[in-house]
C-alpha cells in the first residue's frame, strides 16, 4: 500500500559522534547493510546519505524515467567517445545514479534479475570463496519475498523484505512476444529459477503493484530501531584513515555547508555505489599514485581504484510495427487509471515504463555453454514513441534529428520494441577524479565497442538478427509484423540492414542500462585489478570496506539491483562474523 512516507531521516548531526558502524549511501546495497547490523542492538549504526528521503510518488512504476529528471538523480554524463553516441545530444550518453534515501532503488525500472548460476560460480573461480551460486543462494532467497504467479520455489525466498510480483497489466504484444520465442523452441522460465535461458513476463520489484525500493523494503521499519540513525543530505567528503596505522577512523561529510565528522569504533563501510565509492577512496588517498599525484592527492595506498568499468549496454532502436493495436497507448493513460490504482486495481500506472519480458539467449558467440546467456532481450509493448518523444528517449539524450526522423513518423501507429542488451562485454571503461573537490562529479569513461575483434558488435549485430526471427514466427507475423526501416540518419550510406549499417546505427544510438559495475573490483590479493578482498576490506586499509554493485568483478546476467542487494546481505553476515563470532574480538 502506499502509506504515508515515514521520516526516515530525522536525525540531525552532531559533530564527532561515535558509532561502531558508519555506512556511506542508502542505496540498495547500503539500505540492506544498515538493516541487517541493527539488528544486533548494542551496536551503534549511523547510515548517511547524499539525497533526500522518496516522496509517495516514487510509487508509480510509470514514473520510473521520470525521475531522471529530478534532484533524486546524480545527474552524470559519460565522457565524449570517439565514433560513438553520435545519435546523443553532445555525444554524451546519460548515466543516471539515484540520489536520496533507497538510491539508485528510487529511480530503477524495477527489473527483478538475480543473475545466471555460472555468473557467480567465474567470481568463485577468480579467487574469491564464499561467492559461487551455492555459497550466494541462501542470500539471493533470503532477499525477497516472491509472489509470482509463474515461479521455480525451491530457488525462490518467500520470507525476505524485498517483494517481487508480476505487473498487473499486461499487452497482447507481451504475449505475442512470449509465444514467438516459445514457437522458436525457448522455454517459458523462472529466469531466477533453475534455468535463465528462455522467455518470461518480467518479475518486478513491486509491493502491491507500487515500487519497492531499498528504503521501502529495508530502512522504514529497522529506522525504528533505536540504535540506527539515518542522516540525509549528508555528502560524506572523505574516509578519515590515520596515516600511520592505516586504519579508517571516520568520516568527514558535509551538510547544509557545515562539516561534520563521525567516528567508527569498528569500520567505514562504503556503499555510495559504482560511480561514488570509489570517488571516495580516492578522495581519501586510495587509487593509482600517478593519477592522486596528478591532483595532489597524498597518497595512503597505491591501488587500481576505477581503473575498470563494465557496463551493459543496448540498442533502442529497434522498432516493430504491428496491423493491430495490442500495444500500450498514450491515449490509454487517462484519469481513470489513477483512479484504477489508487482504488488498488490493475492498472497502467503499475506498469514498468513500458517492460514487459525478458528472453534470455545464447547466441553462441561470447560463451558455448548452452546455459549460459550473450544476451538479454528486452520487450517494450511500446516504445520511445509511446510518450511523444517527451520522457524516455529524453533520458537517452536522443536528439530531435533522430528522434523527428525515426520515432516521430509512428507515434500514432501500432508498434513495439524489442531491445537487446549484452550482457557479458568485452569492451570495459574507467572512471577518474576530475577535482579533488568532493562537490565535483567524477569523470566517466564508458569505451564502448572497443574490444580489439569487435566482439561486443558482432555480438548485438547477431541479436539483431535474432530479433529479426522473433519477427517472422507465426505468432508475431499473425500481425503483419515489420521491422521499421527507416535508416538511421548518418548511416544512409550504409545498405540498410548490411552488418555494417547495424554498427553504424549502434555507435549512433546505443545506450546504457545503467549497470557499471567493477570500479572497486573484488579479487584476490594476487589479482592485479583488485581493490577489496572475499569479505570486501579495502587491501592495505583497515577498518574499511565497499559493500555495493562496485565490488562486482564481471558483469552479471542480470540487472544490478537484486545483486546489489545479495551484497549487502553477505557483507552484514562478513561484519557480524567478524565481529560477533570470533573470540579475540568484542563487540
Ligand atoms: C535509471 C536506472 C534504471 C535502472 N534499472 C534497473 C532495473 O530495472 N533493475 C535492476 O536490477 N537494476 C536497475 N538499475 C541498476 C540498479 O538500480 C543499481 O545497480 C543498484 O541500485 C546499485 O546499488 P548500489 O547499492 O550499488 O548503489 P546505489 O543504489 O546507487 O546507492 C548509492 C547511494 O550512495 C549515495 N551516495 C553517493 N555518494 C555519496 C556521498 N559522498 N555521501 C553520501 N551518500 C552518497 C547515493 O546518493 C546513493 O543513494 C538501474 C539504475 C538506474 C540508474
Amino acid at each position: 500500500m502506499t502509506g504515508k512516507i515515514p521520516e526516515t531521516s530525522r536525525y540531525k548531526p552532531i559533530n564527532g559522534e561515535e558509532f561502531d558502524f558508519i555506512i556511506v549511501g542508502a542505496g540498495s546495497a547500503g539500505s540492506a547493510i544498515a538493516n541487517r547490523l541493527s539488528e544486533i542492538a548494542q551496536w551503534k549504526i549511523l547510515l548517511l546519505e547524499a539525497g533526500y528521503p522518496p516522496v509517495e510518488v516514487h510509487d508509480m512504476p510509470i514514473l520510473a524515467p521520470v525521475f531522471q529528471f529530478t534532484p533524486y538523480n546524480w545527474k552524470n554524463l559519460m565522457e565524449k567517445q570517439d565514433y560513438m553516441s553520435l545519435g546523443l545530444e553532445d555525444q554524451r550518453m546519460s548515466w543516471p545514479r539515484g540520489k536520496g534515501i533507497g538510491g539508485s532503488s528510487l529511480i530503477n525500472y524495477m527489473i527483478h534479475v538475480r543473475g545466471n548460476r555460472l555468473d557467480y560460480d567465474k567470481w568463485a573461480a577468480m579467487g574469491n570463496p564464499g561467492w559461487s551460486y551455492d555459497d550466494l543462494l541462501p542470500y539471493f532467497m533470503k532477499l525477497e519475498e516472491t509472489r509470482t504467479r509463474h515461479q521455480d520455489s525451491q530457488y525462490r525466498g518467500h520470507e525476505g523484505y524485498v517483494k517481487v510480483e508480476d505487473v498487473p497489466i499486461r499487452t497482447r504484444s507481451a504475449e505475442t512476444f512470449i509465444e514467438a520465442l516459445q514457437q522458436m523452441g525457448y522455454s517459458y522460465v523462472d529466469y531466477n529459477g533453475y534455468q535463465q535461458i528462455g522467455v518470461s513476463y518480467v518479475q518486478a520489484t513491486l509491493q502491491d503493484s507500487r515500487r519497492c525500493s531499498a528504503e521501502k523494503a529495508y530502512l522504514r521499519k529497522a529506522q525504528e530501531r533505536g540504535n540506527l540513525k539515518i542522516i540525509k543530505k549528508a555528502l560524506v567528503t572523505k574516509v578519515i584513515i590515520n596515516p600511520i596505522t592505516l586504519e579508517a577512523e571516520g568520516v568527514e561529510y558535509e551538510r547544509d555547508g557545515m562539516y561534520y565528522t563521525a567516528k567508527a569504533r569498528k569500520e567505514v563501510i562504503l556503499s555510495a555505489g559504482a560511480f561514488h565509492s570509489p570517488q571516495l577512496l580516492m578522495l581519501s588517498g586510495i587509487g593509482p599514485r600517478y593519477h592522486l599525484s596528478e591532483l595532489d592527492i597524498p597518497v595512503l595506498k597505491d591501488l587500481p581504484v576505477g581503473q575498470k568499468m563494465y557496463d551493459h549496454l543496448s540498442f533502442p532502436e529497434l522498432v516493430i510495427t504491428l496491423n493491430e493495436s495490442i500495444v500500450f497507448k498514450a491515449s490509454s493513460f487517462g484519469i481513470n487509471e489513477f483512479k484504477k490504482y489508487f482504488s488498488n486495481q490493475p492498472s497502467l500506472i503499475s506498469t514498468l515504463g513500458g517492460v514487459e519480458a525478458l528472453a534470455y539467449l545464447n547466441l553462441n558467440l561470447t560463451n558455448r555453454n548452452p546455459t549460459y546467456p550473450d544476451v538479454e532481450l528486452i520487450f517494450m509493448g511500446g516504445g520511445l514513441h509511446s510518450d511523444f518523444g517527451l520522457i524516455t528517449r529524453k533520458t537517452f539524450r536522443i536528439t530531435d534529428r533522430m528522434y523527428n526522423r525515426i520515432w516521430k513518423p509512428i507515434e500514432n501507429e501500432n508498434a513495439c520494441q524489442i531491445l537487446p542488451m549484452l550482457v557479458h562485454p568485452k569492451s570495459y571503461g574507467y572512471i577518474k577524479l576530475k577535482s579533488k573537490d568532493p562537490h565535483v562529479q567524477p569523470k566517466l569513461y564508458g569505451n564502448y565497442l572497443t574490444d580489439a575483434y569487435n566482439e561486443d558488435v558482432r555480438t548485438f549485430i547477431a541479436s539483431i538478427r535474432a530479433i529479426q526471427e522473433i519477427i517472422q514466427t507465426p505468432a508475431f507475423q499473425r500481425y503483419n509484423a515489420q521491422l521499421l526501416d527507416t535508416p538511421v540518419p548518418g548511416c544512409e550510406l550504409f545498405r540498410f540492414d548490411s552488418d555494417p549499417y547495424w554498427e553504424c546505427a549502434l555507435r549512433h544510438l546505443a545506450v546504457t542500462l545503467h549497470h557499471q559495475v567493477a570500479t572497486c573490483k573484488m579479487g584476490p590479493k594476487y589479482d592485479p585489478e583488485a581493490i577489496v578482498d572475499s569479505s570486501l576490506r579495502v587491501y592495505g586499509i583497515k577498518r574499511l570496506r565497499v559493500a555495493d554493485a562496485s565490488v562486482i568483478p564481471l558483469p552479471v546476467t542480470a540487472h544490478t539491483n537484486v545483486p546489489a542487494y545479495m551484497i549487502g546481505e553477505k557483507a552484514s553476515d562478513l561484519i557480524k562474523q567478524d565481529y560477533m563470532y570470533r573470540p579475540y574480538q568484542n563487540y
